[in-house]
């Protein structure tokens, strides 16, 4: 793991010990119950239409996106402006990560057309720049890298100005399984952190491996440098700011390009873990000037920031 970085500017300091404790999020009583408050700045309008077209071409052509299956807050705004984030290999997940809405069991059979479908549906939207992720695949031998690498081509068929972007799984340290997804060469290779390794196991659960993902961002590069390599972290779970500075440090070391730092939301209040703290905007600010100064070529910090939020003006 790398050293820790001097902090810029002064911040309210969290250390480890007073990060799992609830302190920082608002509550309130509505008609005798507790609700938490979102702070003013995790509150934002909703867009004006556009939102159906997206959302029905989806339905027509029997496409799932992580925008739906993951409640994305950011889904009216991405929807009206017809872009969306493909989530292909099902809608049903092998890991219990605590933090995510899709649904998790035992997934069912690959659908051979879902390339076609999702290069039609990219044409069709009119994407110049196409994000494609997928629900984690651990039944499958190679992680379902065919079928990613499937889907790059069909969309290269009918798309061919698009440029691509995958979010992909871990593929359990598989090297083979990486290395057919890259023949297919996409543009943009993601792969997301989430958390810091302290809480590793709590948010992504036992199958899970922080070690996993720094290998996976590092070997991509060694096998296709011309790829751009992206990873992201979703803050707000209890993580102290020296190790997101350490994690940043480690991604640098990994050779990654691009970075996303977003603040963690419960998608439901009966179940998934809590927000610990609301990372103020200036906060947010903070780690994106570390994260440039560490050397990252794009850095995207915000509350709404997600993996796939305007992902093409990263990618450009
Ligand atoms: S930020 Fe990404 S996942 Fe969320 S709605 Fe937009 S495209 Fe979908």
């Amino acid at each position: 793991m790398g050293s820790a970085v001097s902090k810029l500017i002064a911040l309210p300091i969290v250390s480890a010990e007073s990060a799992d404790v609830d302190v920082q999020v608002e509550a309130q009583e509505v008609d005798g119950s507790t609700v938490k408050r979102l702070p003013r700045w995790l509150k934002k309008p909703l867009p004006k239409g556009g939102v159906n077209f997206t959302a029905g071409l989806m339905e027509e052509l029997g496409l799932e996106t992580v925008c739906d299956n993951a409640k994305c807050p950011n889904r009216s705004e991405c929807y009206s402006q017809q872009t969306a984030t493909f989530m292909i290999l099902g809608n049903t997940c092998t890991r219990p990560c605590g933090f995510c809405a899709v649904k998790r069991g035992r997934p069912g059979a690959l659908e051979a057309d879902e390339p076609t479908r999702l290069a039609q549906a990219a044409l069709r939207l009119g994407l110049k720049h196409v994000v494609i992720t997928s629900v984690t695949r651990d039944d499958l031998a190679d992680g379902g890298a065919e079928h990613f690498r499937q889907c790059i081509l069909a969309v290269r068929e009918l798309v061919p100005d698009a440029t691509i972007e995958v979010l992909t799984p871990d593929f359990v340290d598989n090297p083979d399984a990486v290395a057919k997804l890259l023949e297919a060469r996409p543009e943009v290779f993601n792969h997301n952190t989430e958390t810091v390794p302290r809480l590793y196991r709590r948010v992504r659960g036992p199958k899970s491996r922080y070690r996993w993902t720094m290998d996976l961002l590092r070997l991509v590069k060694q096998l296709s440098p011309q790829v751009r390599t992206k990873s992201g972290l979703m803050l707000g779970l209890g993580e102290t700011q020296d190790e997101v500075l350490e994690v940043l440090t480690d991604l640098r070391d990994a050779d990654c390009d691009f970075l996303t730092l977003g603040q963690y939301l419960q998608p439901s209040e009966t179940r998934y873990l809590s927000v610990v703290r609301y990372i103020h905007p200036d906060e947010f600010a903070f780690y994106g000037e570390m994260a440039k100064k560490l050397g990252f070529k794009k850095v995207a910090s915000g509350p709404f920031v997600r993996s796939s939020y305007h992902a093409r003006d990263m990618a450009e």
